[in-house]
């Protein structure tokens, strides 16, 4: 009896401490996101949310934690139980954080489990409908003339438009007051309001407001003006004056650390399925963004590309820190 006892107690201290049920997911799986609902980051989630519900056989609920520029809902995911159930949709922003704050709660590179590459949205310059500039030269000298009171919004120290933000003002030579909030939808709201005058944000969730006028689109933030929708006819910053200016935005998904390995591979085949589904691209291209379909949506690539960009980011936002909140 004490033997066998004895040898259950072995067998049991053999298990993982979070069992993988060859069923996963067998309960719905939470995707955090670490900006406020109604956003881009949030727009990319919930439109994958959905592509991957079929692949993965189950549901996959949204869970915006926001706050700190995207720290606090990444920081949420690398300390959850490593089973599979809790997820975080993130974006450049978990590789340029390392380069903005001192110190962060979670180790970039070794607190995830990296699942895969999503897309790139480019980025918008835009401002508020009553800015007295309708397009590039004039929003720069608007704003040089104007510099003491301009109001410049972000979704926090480490979001995307908090990076472009920092490139602009850098590529401008102006420090102006920065403005942030838990994302870009509420901070689209006071553009919309006339509260804040200018801000960077994805064509995800600009290209409605600019069709409609809400917005002034002053540029894109990629090299390269965008092929075809409704924001081909913008120029580029790059092409406005800001030689080199280059933003894109591309998101990731990631598991908490220790995730097993066959959750890794089912969430991630999963994804590679959600990225050719024709419904997802339609709905993401729509707005602007590339779904990627190259090695980067392999776990390995993906952490090895965040890793470089993580190396690429550093000096650019070194050589800007003067301008940085
Ligand atoms: N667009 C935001 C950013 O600047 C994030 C969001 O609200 O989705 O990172």
């Amino acid at each position: 009896m004490r033997r066998s006892l004895l040898l259950a107690a072995g067998l049991l201290a053999c298990l993982p401490a979070f069992p993988v049920l060859a069923d996963y997911p067998d309960k719905p799986i939470t995707l955090v996101v670490p900006f406020a609902a109604g956003g881009p980051t949030d727009k990319v989630a919930r439109d994958l949310a959905e592509a991957l519900r079929k692949p993965l056989g189950g549901t996959v609920i949204i869970d915006n934690v926001a706050g700190a520029g995207g720290t606090m809902g990444a920081n949420k995911v690398a300390k959850a139980a490593p089973d599979g159930y809790t997820l975080l949709l993130h974006h450049i922003g978990i590789a340029s954080a390392p380069s903005l704050y001192r110190t962060l709660p979670y180790k970039t590179l070794d607190d995830f489990e990296y699942l895969g590459m999503v897309n790139e949205v480019p980025m918008t310059v835009i401002g508020r409908a009553n800015l007295p500039a309708n397009n590039f030269a004039e929003l720069s000298k608007w704003l040089e003339a104007n510099k003491d009171k301009v109001n410049l919004a972000h979704a926090g120290v480490g979001s995307a438009s908090h990076l472009c933000g920092l490139l602009f003002q850098s590529a401008l030579k102006l420090n102006m007051t920065t403005v942030p909030y838990k994302g870009t939808a509420p901070a689209m709201n006071d553009l919309l309001g006339g509260q804040v005058d200018v801000m960077c944000d994805q064509t995800t969730n600009t290209t409605g407001q600019i069709e409609s006028g809400k917005v002034k689109a002053y540029a894109v933030t990629t090299p390269r003006r965008l092929p075809n929708g409704p924001l081909a006819k913008l120029p580029t910053a790059d092409e406005s004056g800001l030689k080199g200016f280059n933003v894109s935005v591309w998101h990731g998904v990631y598991a908490p650390k220790g995730t097993p390995k066959a959750v890794v591979d089912k969430v991630n085949a999963a994804l590679r399925v959600a990225l050719n589904d024709a419904d997802f691209h339609k709905r993401q291209e729509a707005l602007g963004a590339v779904i990627i379909t190259d090695a980067r949506t392999t776990p390995a690539e993906h952490k090895k590309f965040v890793e470089a960009e993580i190396n690429k980011l550093g000096p650019v936002i070194k050589a800007a820190g003067q301008y940085a909140d």
